[in-house]
């Protein structure tokens, strides 16, 4: 199972204390993270192996959106702020509704993404 992490700055440490809480969890499934940049390397310093796509603004939303499209990831935990603005604000809207075409479910802050990590 794939599944992809995205924090937006000012939910980055919400996201790694996510994984800190689930790490045990984790690392016994079967699980390959994903994740744009600068996420996948504070997960990094936390202890994941994950295979890190371009930083958000750079265009990671949208590698990722394609992986979802693709049919590879399974699973997409994308901590957004809601009170930020964002310049990749069209790719954020499409990894959503890629996530929605698809049918992959996407938890966009902690209290969905306990409810998904905790259903595999
Ligand atoms: P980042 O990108 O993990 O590289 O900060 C996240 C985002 O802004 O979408």
């Amino acid at each position: 199972m794939e599944i992809a992490i995205i924090a937006h700055d000012g939910k980055k440490a919400e996201m790694i204390q996510f994984l800190m809480n689930f790490k045990a969890h984790i690392l016994s499934k079967d699980i390959s993270i994903v994740s744009t940049g600068t996420t996948g390397t504070n997960a990094e310093k936390a202890g994941f192996i994950v295979k890190k796509y371009l930083s958000g603004p750079f265009g990671g939303d949208a590698q990722i959106a394609s992986r979802v499209a693709e049919g590879v990831t399974d699973m997409v935990f994308f901590f957004r702020d809601p009170l930020g603005k964002h310049p990749h604000e069209p790719d954020i809207a499409m990894l959503m509704r890629l996530c929605d075409v698809h049918n992959v479910p996407l938890a966009t802050n902690p209290a969905t993404a306990e409810l998904l990590i905790k259903s595999i």
